[in-house]
C-alpha cells in the first residue's frame, strides 16, 4: 500500500511508519544514555539489519551519530560495505558527514524525521544525497514521525539547559 502525503511529493510505504518507531526507539535509548536523542535502523528486503544511535560504541567520538553505527552495524552483518537496496531510517536529518557515508555506501533510500536547519544536507541546507553531480543518488522521504522525533530532541536541550550543561547545547548530533 502506498499512499502520497498532502503537499508532499513523495511516496510513503507502509512500513516506514513500523521502521521508524523502531528509530524512534533507539533515539529514545540514547536519550536515556544522556546522549542526544538521533536513533537510526538499516533495512533490506522488509528486515532489520542494522540498528544504531547516537554516542554507541565508540563512545562520544564525533563521528558516533546513528546512521554511521546502523550502517557499521549492517555492514558486518550483511558482510557488504555496499547497500544497494537497503533503506535507512533515522529520527532526524543526515548531517554532512552522514550523507557522504550513505552515497558512499550505496544506500538506495533514506527516511527521516524531523529536519536540521543547523546542518541538514538531505535537503534543508544542501541536498547531498539527490545531488546529480554525486556519482550516487538516493530517493529521499522526509518528514515521517517528525513531530515524536523533534520533541525528544526539544526535551533533551531542554533539560540539558536546566542543569546547566552548556556543552550540549553547543553541540547538535
Ligand atoms: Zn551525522
Amino acid at each position: 500500500m502506498k499512499k502520497i502525503l498532502a503537499n508532499k511529493s513523495f511516496e510513503i510505504n507502509s512500513h516506514d511508519y513500523r521502521f521508524m518507531r523502531e528509530a524512534m526507539i533507539e533515539a529514545e535509548r540514547a536519550y536515556d544514555e544522556g546522549e542526544i536523542p538521533v536513533g537510526a535502523i538499516v533495512t533490506r528486503g522488509g528486515e532489520i539489519v542494522g540498528r544504531g544511535r547516537n554516542g554507541r560504541k565508540i563512545g562520544r567520538m564525533p563521528f558516533a551519530h546513528a546512521e554511521i553505527c546502523a550502517l557499521s552495524e549492517a555492514g558486518e552483518n550483511l558482510n557488504t560495505w555496499r547497500f544497494d537496496g537497503c533503506e535507512l531510517y533515522v529520527t532526524l536529518e543526515p548531517c554532512p558527514m552522514c550523507a557522504g557515508a550513505i552515497v558512499q555506501t550505496r544506500v538506495s533510500r533514506v527516511v527521516y524525521g524531523a529536519r536540521d536547519p543547523k546542518a541538514g544536507a538531505a535537503g534543508t541546507l544542501y541536498d547531498i544525497l539527490r545531488d546529480p553531480r554525486m556519482p550516487h543518488r538516493c530517493e529521499v522521504v522526509r518528514g515521517i514521525m517528525e513531530a515524536e522525533a523533534a520533541a525528544l530532541l526539544r526535551k533533551f536541550f531542554l533539560a540539558k539547559r536546566k542543569t546547566g550543561n552548556a556543552d550540549a547545547l553547543n553541540a547538535r548530533e
